[in-house]
């Protein structure tokens, strides 16, 4: 037979260590609480649900919450019609609680300011080269394109027989947090694991459509009247939009994932850093995200105001209102991109 092109998957000797503890770890325990930071994405999600899905699998109970529960954009995954949404879902006793996703313990938000943390084992699984390592277990590993490759590292080292619920859930994390394969941290092994996923029933095509194909017409005319109003520094490397709650009274709709909208800004030729400053449901708290260009570190401007994320794309909680909001963060970003050569 001829010999596999493909290269084999690679794995640093300290992520196989973390691989081999966390599993120890969930053997010795029964009950465990799974989270992910607020207004859980497609990675934290699904990092979730797969990790609850395995959890099954090893004979363990296991109860997915986390604040604002499944947004509506991936209520497709298997199980995400039983995420509790905030404190009033969680159930009296834990022995342990996981984490994916989340940089630090406060962005679970409303889940972690209700649970004691002194007390309670928690296990931290991320990507995010800025986490805090809050956990009693760490495994922080930036290498991974997503969380949820992770969770498959967990779900292949526990020597259960994976199913499509696993692989739809883990495969999504990897479209969402690579931009459908297209950013800078898709890599080779994003690929390995994206046909490995394929082999245990995934259908991308399938996934593809409920992610990015479910748009309403009020959706899409609220794209087309934020895209209308991109605002640019002087010399266009910034790039920066603004979503108002009066943008969404007046289109009637709420924007749902605003991810695609800060990349359009970012598709724009010349612009080194894309910004988009969004109004939330809580008065005097603006989210920002940032997308940069390679040598420009988001992470480096979203710290600032106790942010976090990637290198490339970092998000923060600005207090004030929304026009301080534009003001003073659009203007630190230009003096930001000035003092870094092209
Ligand atoms: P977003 O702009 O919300 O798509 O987030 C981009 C990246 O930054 C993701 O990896 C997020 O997990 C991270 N991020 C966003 N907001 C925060 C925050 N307030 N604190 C820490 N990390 C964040």
């Amino acid at each position: 037979m001829a010999k596999s092109l493909l290269p084999p998957h690679k794995l640093s000797p300290a992520s196989k260590a973390m691989v081999k503890k966390v599993i120890d770890f969930v053997r010795k325990n029964d009950n465990f609480l799974v989270s992910g930071h607020v207004r859980s994405d497609g990675d934290a999600l699904g990092s979730q649900l797969a990790f609850h899905h395995l959890l099954k699998k090893l004979g363990k109970k296991s109860q997915v919450v986390c604040d604002q529960g499944a947004l509506p954009d991936y209520r497709f995954l298997p199980g995400s019609d039983k995420v509790g949404a905030g404190p009033e879902d969680l159930a009296k006793k834990y022995s342990a609680v996981f984490t994916f996703d989340s940089g630090s313990w406060e962005r679970l938000e409303r889940i972690s300011a209700a649970l004691p943390r002194k007390g309670l084992t928690v296990v931290n699984v991320d990507h995010h080269a800025s986490n805090e390592r809050f956990g009693d277990l760490n495994w922080v590993d930036p290498s991974f394109s997503a969380c949820g490759e992770m969770v498959w590292e967990l779900v292949k080292a526990a020597g259960v027989k994976p199913d499509r619920n696993i692989a739809t859930c883990v495969y999504t994390t990897i479209v969402t947090d690579t931009g459908r394969f297209s950013f800078s941290n898709t890599t080779t092994e994003t690929h390995l694991n994206a046909a490995e996923l394929l082999a245990f029933g995934v259908k991308p095509g399938e996934i593809h459509n409920a992610l990015y194909r479910q748009r309403t017409k009020e959706q899409l005319a609220f794209l087309a009247e934020v895209l209308g109003r991109i605002k640019f520094s002087e010399d266009g490397q910034v790039g920066w939009i603004v979503i108002s709650k009066e943008l969404e009274q007046k289109t009637g709709t709420t924007p749902g994932d605003t991810q695609e909208y800060i990349d359009h800004v970012k598709s724009i030729k010349g612009v080194r850093v894309a910004v988009l400053l969004k109004e939330t449901d809580e008065p005097g708290k603006v989210k920002v995200s940032w997308r940069t260009n390679a040598g420009i570190d988001g992470i480096a401007l979203a710290s600032k105001y106790k942010g976090g994320g990637h290198p490339r794309a970092s998000g923060a909680t600005f207090r004030g209102t929304l026009e301080e909001a534009e003001r003073v963060i659009v203007d630190e970003t230009i003096q930001f991109v000035k003092g870094i050569p092209a």
